[in-house]
């Protein structure tokens, strides 16, 4: 198993700080942002420490990492050509900076078509996505870019897995791409995470093979199958539960695949603020398989 979760980057150790805080969890793996999620401000990648970061994952074991796109770019808008060529720019700058980090998987949210329909922002992703390959040669380390499966909220693209295949087929390069399975997203799109994981992967391998699953986001959903909302969970917290999501860690198809946690910072008791992080806790519970009930307690009494 590969287990980690997203870690910050940011102070003066930046990506070095990245790696000590996935070890300090005890992840074999992790998912960075390259600066804040939600805008494209970036530092140069030769004020990211790379190499000392680089250093430390050697030291550790960890093999590989992730980097996550800010959620904010949007391909797939048509109503707003700048958004759109913010996006395609950004994403070429991106894609180079996680290659140079040394990250072989760029995950990225594929677009919402903001009320221009479902063709309209397939199609405008695929302009994108193509645009962007074109301009960065795949070079020696490849980085993959892999389209997250989406909640369906709002005007989102990419919440089926036949919607992900279009966006595959319109995309010349599509060696290029692959998907970042999200187990809240599958299961708020409508897909049964929860009762038949199977059968979600039945489904997906109508359009896909597996080997296309780069990354697996493990969340639990605080919201039903089907409700379209993207509100992530503690593991065994939410509408998936424990044991379905742990079972998914254990399939042998996903033995070499990162998989990470995104569940949300736990608040100190009395306080509403969410600042005290899960991940140790919730990572120790996945490797021993077994759910404890005392989980945020724990994680309170920690803090203490
Ligand atoms: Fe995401
Ligand atoms: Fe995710
Ligand atoms: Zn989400």
């Amino acid at each position: 198993m590969k287990l980690g979760c997203h870690v910050g980057m940011s102070g003066k150790d930046m990506f070095l700080g990245s790696v000590k805080e996935a070890i300090g969890y005890g992840c074999d793996t992790f998912m960075v942002y390259t600066g804040a999620p939600q805008n494209t401000r970036r530092k140069p990648v030769e004020e990211l420490n790379v190499e000392a970061g680089q250093r430390l994952m050697r030291e550790a074991g960890i093999t590989e990492f992730v980097v996550h796109a800010p959620y904010i770019i949007n391909l797939a808008n048509t109503v707003n050509p700048d958004t759109f060529e913010l996006a395609v720019d950004f994403l070429k700058l991106e894609l180079r900076r996680a290659a140079a980090m040394g990250s072989r998987t760029l995950v990225l949210h594929p677009g919402a078509h903001v009320g221009a329909g479902e063709d309209a922002g397939i199609a405008q992703i695929v302009r994108g996505l193509n645009e962007v390959f074109a301009a960065v040669p795949a070079g020696e380390e490849k980085c993959f870019v892999a389209l997250e499966t989406m909640a369906g909220k709002g005007s989102e693209l990419g919440r089926s897995f036949e919607e992900l295949a279009r966006i595959y087929d319109g995309v010349w390069e599509n060696n290029r791409l692959r998907i970042c399975m999200d187990t809240c997203h599958m299961s708020d799109a409508g897909y049964p995470v929860r009762d038949d994981f199977d059968a979600v992967l039945t489904g997906f391998q109508r359009y896909f093979p597996l080997k296309e699953i780069a990354c697996i986001h493990l969340n639990d959903s605080v919201n039903a199958q089907g409700a379209g909302k993207d509100r992530h969970a503690n593991l065994g917290f939410g509408t998936i539960g424990f044991d379905a999501l742990c079972a998914v860690t254990r399939r042998p198809e996903f033995a070499e695949t990162p998989i990470i946690l995104e569940t949300p910072y736990v608040p100190r008791p009395g306080s509403k603020t969410r600042d005290l992080p899960p991940y140790k806790h919730e990572l120790a519970m996945l490797r021993e398989g077994s759910f404890r009930e005392d989980l945020l307690a724990r994680i309170q009494a920690e803090a203490e």
